[in-house]
């Protein structure tokens, strides 16, 4: 069965076709520039933008996969988390075309989305696995067994921040472009990590070891930057980006890596947006390699946002003959993420 994936959460309108785990074709449009001179996505502009993308999307991905709207056998999407217009306008069209197609429809949980991801690219996850979703809005360490049919273990989360959330606040003190996380990615390459002790939230012994900190480590580069701006002095940009960096890849890496020795896993899977940054990719190499875990990390383009991730999670639930969502399943914008499949009924959105 082809199985066609809806993402609409936040600022991609993504689409992807996926068959026996496999990507045949997906296309994304992002509303990103159009939210860039407010500094952050705005819900009202992310929801109208999905509206104009969704359908040449979908066409897009379907053009690249050589098949027909009528060969579509089945129909996932992110339901929740996420913006509630934005969520909405992807529903919506879901719902369309899987009454118009007759064909069943699946409500899928955006994280489980991002875990799902790196199936395309390499295979299916071992069970158990340790995942690490570092994105814009998540930063959570999960235990996953099977994921369409098993709950999913909650190992930490991050108590404020997200590491994604960091890098794009913290680039703003630092006077890079929107988004935060490639910029610092790219001024990091000409800086020094060692050139400012960025604190490590959350790593002592007492600390819980999974959950995570980033709000202190926003602050600490803010007034850094401050201090330069009050001496008159000129900002070391790429220094603080490269430390800033240094100090998100080394918690993230080290709590990941102890997640795995202490529940006996042998593979880490790093997903969502930040699993981009070149240097928690290296960091991450490094410590896996040192402590004989696999590492699987998703191509750049299955790491961010996309239909196909959805897709992916919506091929698992229908081969594991997983029940449809009813035509009036709703959003459910702050979801908790447990199952993959995500199906509240009779709820008001
Ligand atoms: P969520 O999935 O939690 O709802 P989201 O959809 O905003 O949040 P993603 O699209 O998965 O998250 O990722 C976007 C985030 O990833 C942004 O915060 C962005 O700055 C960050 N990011 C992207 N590339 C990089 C990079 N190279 N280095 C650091 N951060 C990056
Ligand atoms: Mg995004
Ligand atoms: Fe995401």
């Amino acid at each position: 069965v082809v199985v066609l994936g809806i993402e609409s959460s936040c600022d991609e309108t993504g689409a992807g076709l996926v068959r026996d785990g496999r990507l045949l074709g997906h296309a994304v449009a992002s509303s990103m520039d159009e939210h860039a001179r407010y500094g952050g996505v705005v819900p009202e502009i992310a929801a109208r933008a999905h509206v104009h993308a969704l359908t040449p999307v979908v066409r897009r991905a379907l053009d690249e996969a050589g098949l027909r709207m009528s060969d579509i056998g089945a129909v996932a999407v992110t339901t929740g988390p996420g913006l509630s217009g934005a969520l909405q306008v992807g529903l919506a069209g879901a719902k369309s075309l899987a009454y118009a197609l007759d064909v069943p429809l699946h409500g899928v949980h955006h994280l489980a989305g991002h875990v799902a991801a790196d199936t395309l690219e390499h295979g299916p996850l071992p069970d158990p696995c340790v995942v690490l979703i570092v994105s814009g809005g998540h930063t959570s360490l999960l235990l996953v067994r099977d994921l369409a049919r098993d709950p999913i273990v909650h190992l930490g989360d991050t108590l404020d921040d997200a590491a994604g959330e960091c890098f794009d606040k913290v680039a703003r003190v630092f006077g890079l472009p929107y988004p935060g996380g490639p910029a610092v990615d790219r001024a990091a390459r000409d800086g020094d990590p060692a050139a400012v002790a960025f604190p490590r939230p959350l790593t002592g012994p007492r600390d819980a070891p999974y959950d995570f900190s980033f709000s202190g480590l926003k602050t600490a580069a803010a007034r850094w930057a401050e201090g330069h701006a009050r001496a008159g002095r000129e900002l070391p940009v790429a220094d603080g980006a490269a430390a800033l960096q240094e100090a998100v890849a080394d918690v993230l890496t080290r709590k990941a890596v102890t997640a795995c020795r202490a529940h006996g896993v042998g593979t880490l899977v790093v997903v969502g947006g930040v699993a981009a940054n070149s240097r928690v990719r290296a960091l991450a190499e490094e410590r896996c390699g040192a402590a004989g875990i696999e590492l699987r990390v998703p191509p750049l383009r299955l790491c961010t946002d996309n239909g196909a991730m959805i897709a992916a999670v919506g091929d698992l639930l229908v081969r594991a003959g997983a029940e449809a969502a009813p035509l009036d399943v709703s959003i459910d914008p702050s979801a908790p993420l447990e199952f993959a499949a995500l199906q509240p009924r009779g709820r008001a959105a």
